[in-house]
């Protein structure tokens, strides 16, 4: 599916690169190489000012006071959730604001799986899952007498999908699965799975979390019944994001937190709740954050997701090829549906080791496990580093990136 976007002629990087202040300055005297935008997105001015300019002008808390800035507040925060609705091309009605990916899938486990599972259900889940998409079942299976079930991955970092639907057996209730992988980069199938799932009555949980910050995602068009994501990694602040789910769905779930702005009324003998989304908005959510979230779906529709997706297949082309002439370097992951994020190991140097002589040369990569354990036993390794582009990095910032390994390995040798 694609985002038209309102101007054809081709972005102009430099400018947009432009845009993102902490992008300009240095770390241990070298200009910083910042490729961790999997772990968290740099922000644009745009968002920053937005923020800045809520807390200066309009502060004041969402669907309570009547006076001019709580109404301001308000517009503020529900014009936020309609934007970011436009964005996934679903409806508002539909869209539960909360703290991010990892509150939306606790979300769905307490309040759809708790009260629905039991002894002999069994949740499927992909072997490539962060923990967010993995914890929060393993509490409700200790709970429920469910059990957990693992969709295992072809060597290149695919699923296997002949095994997944396999797995897609009766006692299957529901499916977690990433859209994109935060540690391989793998492009799951998504429709296709969720159509699997959807003819075996399987309930489907995607975690969005790396794929909305970097193609267009029309949530409808997937077909699967929950989809989260997270504000932080596309442009927006940290403490957003957003749960959509099925509206018939959302009417039947039970709120998760109780307490102001999720009730109509509170009587000592019982409550009414709010309608959906709001039963589950519980509290005084991230005003500022959300509305920062929303000038985000703004800049990126601008930029046009297209254009980005495009953008980041240059990047990850080409640190592909600059990596793959390094000696003793291992790319982990080589799917052929790839988003722009490499994990790899350098032959002799330990993961943390390797990031930390990287950053003396100014370029920021994550080291470790990634959240994702579970994986990184499938390739038997304890750690890895990862490099994570997104559409703001430049080619020079790769050749950097690839010089900076190979001065580490000469270090080394
Ligand atoms: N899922 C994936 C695939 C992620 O990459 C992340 C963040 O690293 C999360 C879930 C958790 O997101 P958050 O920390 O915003 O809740």
């Amino acid at each position: 599916m694609t985002t038209p976007r309102p101007d054809p002629t081709p972005p102009d990087w430099t400018a947009i690169r432009a845009d993102f202040p902490l992008l300009q300055r240095e770390v241990h005297g070298k200009p910083l190489v910042y490729l961790d935008s999997a772990n968290t997105g740099q922000k644009p001015a745009a968002v920053i000012d937005a923020v800045d300019d809520f807390f200066r002008r309009h502060n004041a808390n969402v669907s309570r006071a009547v006076h001019a800035l709580g109404t301001e507040a308000t517009e503020a925060y529900e014009g936020a959730r309609a934007k970011l609705a436009g964005f996934l091309k679903v409806h508002r009605d539909e869209l539960v604001l909360c703290s991010g990916t990892t509150f939306a899938l606790n979300l769905v486990a307490y309040s759809w799986a708790l009260p629905r599972l039991g002894p002999g259900d069994v949740v499927l889940l992909t072997r490539m899952e962060h923990h967010a998409n993995i914890v929060p079942w393993q509490l409700v299976a200790e709970r429920t007498g469910a059990t957990i079930r693992v969709a295992e991955l072809l060597p290149d970092g695919s699923l296997d999908l002949d095994a997944l639907y396999a797995a897609m057996t009766g006692e299957v209730k529901l499916l977690g699965l990433a859209h994109v992988s935060n540690v391989l980069g793998t492009v799951n199938p998504v429709r296709e799975i969720c159509r699997e799932a959807r003819r075996r009555g399987i309930v489907t949980v995607v975690d969005g979390s790396q794929a909305v910050p970097h193609r267009a995602v029309d949530v409808p068009a997937l077909g699967c019944d929950f989809y989260a994501l997270t504000g932080h990694k596309m442009c927006g602040p940290t403490g957003t994001g957003a749960l959509w789910a099925r509206r018939e769905l959302l009417a039947q779930m039970p709120p998760f937190l109780g307490g102001g702005e999720m009730i109509k009324e509170v009587r000592f003998e019982g409550s009414v709740f709010n309608d959906p989304p709001h039963h589950f908005e519980a509290g005084t959510p991230n005003i500022a954050g959300h509305v920062g979230l929303g000038v985000a779906t703004d800049y990126l529709s601008a930029i046009g997701m297209d254009a980005i997706e495009a953008r980041e297949a240059e990047l990850l082309a080409h640190a592909t090829e600059a990596l793959t002439a390094i000696d003793g370097l291992r790319i982990l992951g080589t799917a052929p549906e790839k988003a722009a994020v490499i994990s790899f190991l350098l032959d002799g140097a330990h993961a943390h080791d390797l990031a930390t002589l990287l950053d003396l040369e100014g370029v920021a990569v994550r080291s470790g496990q990634h959240c994702a354990h579970p994986l990184l036993q499938f390739y038997g390794v304890p750690a890895t580093c990862r490099a994570s582009f997104a559409f703001y990095n430049t080619h020079d910032e790769i050749e950097r990136f690839a010089e900076a390994i190979r001065k580490v390995r000469r270090l080394l040798a």
